[in-house]
């Protein structure tokens, strides 16, 4: 789950991560992995690119395939055990991904500034250091429900945004 927000325990600062659906140009609208990072740009805990390897790929399209439900699913998920017809899909959209990864050059990037230097979360749901202040940066989690509108952003396969539009999801 990605957080909403960040706060920090040392100084109390909190910091948004707003809410966007991201996906990569092309028929299918492959949907884009992310992973909560501090930007030295920003200077603020951001949603950086997930450029998972095509081995993590791999592995985790196997995991699925033998149902196994020890393994820490980070780019499925245990969801599509308990629901096999959603299976062949969610396979489907593994073997996507590794099209795309196999041929993806630039490294993993700041969605907000476009930044490479970056440091990453150890895990998407962990606490992570606050530079500079030494406090723990939280993680926050709104919970939405119902209709809402939100920007759904598009990418090129190298992670350049090409365009914005709002939807109703
Ligand atoms: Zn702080
Ligand atoms: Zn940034």
């Amino acid at each position: 789950m990605t957080p909403n927000a960040y706060r920090c325990v040392g100084c109390s600062l909190e910091y948004g991560i707003p809410m966007k659906l991201r996906v990569y140009e092309g028929a299918t609208e492959l949907r884009m992995l992310t992973w909560p990072a501090w930007c030295q740009q920003c200077e603020a805990p951001v949603l950086a690119e997930y450029l998972p390897s095509p081995a993590a790929i791999l592995a985790e399209a196997r995991a699925l395939r033998r149902g196994d439900e020890i393994y820490a699913y980070q780019i499925s998920s245990d969801f599509y055990l308990d629901k096999p017809e959603y299976l062949p899909t969610e396979l489907a959209r593994l073997d996507q991904l590794m099209q795309w990864r196999r041929t993806r050059k630039a490294p993993s990037q700041c969605l907000d500034c476009g930044c490479t230097d970056l440091m990453f979360a150890s895990h998407p749901e962990a606490s992570f250091w606050h530079p500079g202040c030494g406090g723990l940066l939280q993680p926050r989690y709104t919970v939405c429900a119902g209709i809402f509108r939100l920007p759904l952003e598009t990418y090129s396969s190298e992670g350049i945004k090409l365009s914005s539009r709002i939807v109703t999801c």
